[in-house]
């Protein structure tokens, strides 16, 4: 089996987080609606985080000092080929960056989708609760953001191929550590991925 999905970066599936609930422990979800011009970063953005199970609610989140991640997720203006473009994390965004399509080769400028960026604790970005999403390997935390996300992770652990050829330097598979990307961890991290998306889909 080849995997062949899109380069995307980690924040490209925070748009839905699921958290520990602070209140009854069960998961709850942050979610967040991203302006369509986001320039200046972070202002128009809105996030909310519920729990269905006991109603919890918070809206108010924690203010931003941390890094930003953009990505660049269309196709291109000239061929139409999908683009997927994360840009390196920084703490000063900028509006659009120009893209060589692999395709026809192509330069254009495109705008970017920035969001905030954490990979340093496995909590989310805008309210800092813990993620309901994680499973220890070994000495090691895997979180994910969601069940696109693991399984996202889950393919291309699984897969034989793999097409990371490096052009996507910021991309959620080029920055995974080692240990998930050795094969002899296979079996251990589909199992426990297995797992956690049983146990949380009973949820
Ligand atoms: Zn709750
Ligand atoms: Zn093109």
């Amino acid at each position: 089996m080849r995997f062949n999905k899109p380069a995307y970066p980690t924040v490209y599936f925070s748009e839905e987080i699921w958290i520990k609930c602070p209140k009854c422990s069960k998961p709850a979800l942050v979610k967040t609606e991203l302006p369509k011009y986001t320039i200046p970063f972070p202002r128009g953005h809105e996030s909310v985080c519920n729990c269905n199970h006991c109603g919890f609610q918070e809206t108010n989140e924690k203010n931003w000092s941390g890094y930003v991640q953009g990505f660049i997720n269309r196709a291109c203006g000239n061929c139409g080929s999908a683009i997927s473009h994360s840009t390196e994390p920084t703490k000063e965004p900028y509006d659009t960056s120009e893209i060589t399509c692999d395709i026809c080769k192509a330069t254009r400028e495109y705008k970017i989708q920035w969001y905030r960026y954490r990979n340093d604790k496995a909590t989310d970005p805008y309210f800092g609760f813990d993620l309901w999403l994680q499973t220890s390997i070994k000495d090691n935390v895997l979180w994910l953001y969601n069940v696109d996300h693991l399984d996202y992770l889950m393919e291309y652990v699984n897969a034989k191929l793999r097409e990371d050829d490096g052009r996507h330097k910021y991309s959620m598979i080029t920055n995974l550590p080692q240990w998930v990307k050795f094969s002899k961890n296979r079996d251990v991290i589909i199992k426990k991925l297995n797992t956690l998306k049983k146990d949380f889909e009973k949820k």
